[in-house]
């Protein structure tokens, strides 16, 4: 039995373990993957005793993507610049590879999940965190023609601005704060602040969603966040959360560790169901 596990704190909130077990069985994988609370301060002791122990791979959650950063013996060039590992790997002679999947999880759900092409679109971030940061790459691979980063904090969205620029030259970016969004109209718009997480939603003008807009919040509830809810009176086409996301990001994960990749629709329907359900 191989096995592997997610490490975060809290954990026990964490639908990984589910969603591992699913493609576990789903693609016959000899494997067990549990949830490990690691302390607060701890997390490379922790992560050290269940990879000496035998752990094949992990992913990381909140409040550790920077801490398995460091842990870290190589990179890829996508953690290296999104800053964040939400995806260990123990390679042949022991040394552990940290790489970042959650971007390319936002980008297979848009595309495969939910029809949208990004080719050519213009697209508004909302936040300048550690999850804004893992998705600006896969966006502009994906051919996108502008992207706005806002946040509450303008310097941190100018910030992202400086690493990603030049990545994707014939891509436009800019950043700015909630004043700043006037009278610029987005095919896309992703939240990734944390505000709905405390029910509140930055300030933003009416008039922001073009046509056959889709709004995206990273986030995922039993109901709609605030955010949803505000899309959907300004009219926006097709209105999204983030669970697609997290079933997709942990899917390229287990095709890292397992070069096996799973089918994700099933697995992402029966977690509908079971977060619907409560
Ligand atoms: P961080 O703590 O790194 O960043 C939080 C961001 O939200 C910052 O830009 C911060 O602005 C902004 N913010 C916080 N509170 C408010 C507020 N009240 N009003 C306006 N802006 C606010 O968080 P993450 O980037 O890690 O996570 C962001 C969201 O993405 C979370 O909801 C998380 O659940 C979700 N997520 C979903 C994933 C998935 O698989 N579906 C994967 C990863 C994250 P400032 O810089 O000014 O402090």
């Amino acid at each position: 039995m191989d096995h592997y596990a997610v490490f975060g704190n809290p954990i026990a909130h964490s639908k990984s373990p589910q969603i591992h077990g699913w493609f576990a069985e789903q693609t016959g994988q000899q494997m067990d993957y549990r949830a490990i609370l690691a302390p607060e301060d701890d997390f490379e002791g922790s992560a050290r005793q269940f990879f000496d122990a035998g752990g094949l791979g992990a992913n990381v959650t909140v409040p550790f993507k920077l801490d398995a950063l460091v842990f870290s013996d190589q990179l890829s060039p996508r953690a290296r610049r999104a800053g964040a590992v939400n995806t260990l790997q123990k390679g042949k002679n022991g040394e552990i590879y940290g790489d970042n999947t959650d971007g390319i999880g936002l980008v297979r759900d848009l595309s495969d999940n939910l029809g949208f092409n990004l080719r050519g679109k213009r697209v508004l971030l909302l936040g300048a965190g550690g999850a804004s940061r893992g998705v600006i790459e896969p966006l502009l691979k994906a051919g996108i023609a502008r992207l706005k980063i806002a946040n509450r904090t303008p310097e941190k969205a100018q910030q992202l601005v400086q690493i990603f620029h030049g990545l994707q030259p014939d891509a436009e970016l800019s950043a700015g704060n909630w004043a700043s969004l006037n009278a610029s109209q987005y095919d896309l718009i992703l939240n990734a602040t944390s505000a709905s997480l405390s029910g509140d939603l930055p300030p933003l003008p009416d008039g922001l969603l073009a046509a056959g807009a889709l709004a995206y919040d990273l986030m995922y509830a039993r109901q709609a966040t605030p955010f949803m809810r505000w899309a959907e009176a300004q009219g926006a086409a097709q209105v999204a959360d983030g669970l697609g996301m997290l079933v997709e990001q942990a899917a390229e994960a287990f095709f890292l560790w397992r070069q096996v990749r799973p089918q994700t629709s099933g697995v992402l329907q029966r977690l509908r169901e079971q977060l619907m359900a409560g």
